[in-house]
């Protein structure tokens, strides 16, 4: 049946380029050989009798995700026989969940004919798994499949951008070229000392400088991470610079070395009411008053549970009476626990290293518990105080050696900003005088 569709297509394709006709043909359901090699008839009426020397495939196409497609029913479409189908899975699924295939996505597949009957066989597929990682399944001469993941070759340079502020720092430096995620970051950090609401007057300059990845063969470009940015405020400068003291997770700071300022998440679930605030109480099973040590939030079971900051995973896993517990350290002398948990969050576990609003885990009702909920402490000093109250974690400076790596850090920052700023300009040069050999990674 398809092999007789294939006939007729391909004779009136002949006829179409007979005629000098360009033609665009979309038939959804059947293979849609693209690269078949025609040769160039004669006449057409030579064609309809050589036709059974047309050249068959391989064929090869590019598919695109759409939705309720999976990787089988796109495979299918194709006239791959399902154990065919079934077996490419199996050994993609050691590399490459295909669950993971999202729509608009494509597919690169190459099939052929059979020896025998209307369906073919799947050769060759490749897909890109993520940004940083191409997927090939291969057909080999045995007629098994074999999976490999490739690491791509990405680019990896530094932005630095710089202006004038007329409209609003995400407008103009937006225009001016800098990533959205960038300017996110940077809002985000500044937003401790700055009101951008208020503060931000037209003449107010900016600058950021940030790392991007950039993979050659697509163009496609992910940016990496805010390495410094500038505002500079009636002529006052707000300057910070990422930096990870050693033992630490990232953060932002000031030239002199001072965390910039982080707010704890007051609610660290969402839509949740308070059920039972901190301070004493009469306890709900044992009947007697109790010092309540922290604030519970009523949420339905499963209900994700964040990060109030970031910080490093002290302590995860059953602790008596709290059920299933996360404690997280957020600088020495702060951490916050939860507890009752349903389940954890994939990959939580002693050591993580977590940001403010990652999902660490759901809502359960284990451990001494009436119902779910999420019992919330904000230890400080290694004393519990009530979390709604205290939503700022103190200022902590860098010190001795962490601030001698933090100065040693700025000064090689400042030198990657010089330099990016002289690619800068060159990538503003005429086209013609720009180097055709882009270098290496
Ligand atoms: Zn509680």
């Amino acid at each position: 049946m398809r092999q007789k569709l294939a006939r007729y297509i391909t004779i009136f394709l002949c006829i179409a380029a007979a005629y000098g006709l360009v033609f665009y043909l979309s038939i959804d359901d059947s293979p849609r050989p693209k690269n078949e090699v025609l040769s160039s008839p004669q006449s057409t009426q030579d064609q309809a009798e050589t036709v059974e020397e047309v050249k068959e495939g391989p064929y090869d196409e590019t598919l695109t995700i759409t939705a309720g497609d999976t990787l089988a029913s796109i495979l299918n479409r194709l006239g791959i026989p399902i154990n065919q189908v079934h077996e490419a899975i199996e050994a993609l699924s050691s590399v490459y969940s295909p669950k993971d295939l999202k729509v608009g996505q494509e597919v690169y597949v190459v099939y052929d004919e059979q020896k025998e009957g209307e369906t073919y066989d799947l050769k060759f597929l490749r897909l890109r798994a993520d940004f940083e990682n191409d997927i090939e399944l291969v057909r080999t001469g045995e007629g098994f499949f074999q999976a490999t993941k490739y690491k791509k070759k990405l680019k990896h340079s530094y932005v630095a951008i710089e202006g004038d502020i007329k409209v609003s720092l995400y407008a103009d430096a937006l225009r001016a070229g800098a990533s959205p995620k960038m300017l996110y970051d940077m809002i985000k950090a500044f937003s401790f000392d700055v009101d951008f609401q208020r503060d931000i007057q037209p003449g107010t300059t900016f600058s950021l400088l940030y790392d991007t990845y950039k993979d050659e063969e697509s163009g496609n470009e992910r940016p990496g991470e805010l390495l410094a940015a500038t505002l500079v405020i009636d002529n006052k400068p707000y300057e910070i610079y990422r930096f990870q003291p050693t033992g630490s997770v990232p953060g932002f700071y000031t030239p002199l070395g001072e965390a910039v300022q982080k707010a704890l998440l007051k609610t660290p679930i969402d839509g949740a009411r308070i059920n039972s605030g901190f301070g004493n109480r009469k306890h709900p099973i044992k009947g007697y008053t109790k010092m309540h040590t922290g604030v519970d939030f009523g949420a339905p079971k499963g209900t994700p549970i964040m990060a109030a900051g970031d910080g490093i995973v002290e302590r995860c896993g059953p602790f008596s009476g709290y059920g299933n517990y996360i404690c997280i350290r957020h600088n020495g002398s702060t951490k916050t626990a939860y507890a009752h948990l349903s389940r954890f969050a994939k990959g939580m576990k002693k050591g993580a290293k977590v940001h403010q609003g990652k999902v660490i885990g759901y809502v359960g009702a284990t451990g001494t518990a009436t119902g779910p909920h999420l019992h919330f402490e904000l230890i400080q000093n290694g004393k519990h105080v009530n979390p709604t109250k205290v939503t700022q974690l103190p200022k902590t400076k860098l010190l001795g050696k962490a601030l001698q790596e933090y100065k040693a850090f700025k000064e090689k920052v400042e030198r990657i900003r010089i330099e990016a700023k002289k690619e800068g300009l060159k990538e503003e040069l005429p086209s013609a005088s720009k180097p055709k050999v882009l270098e290496e990674a």
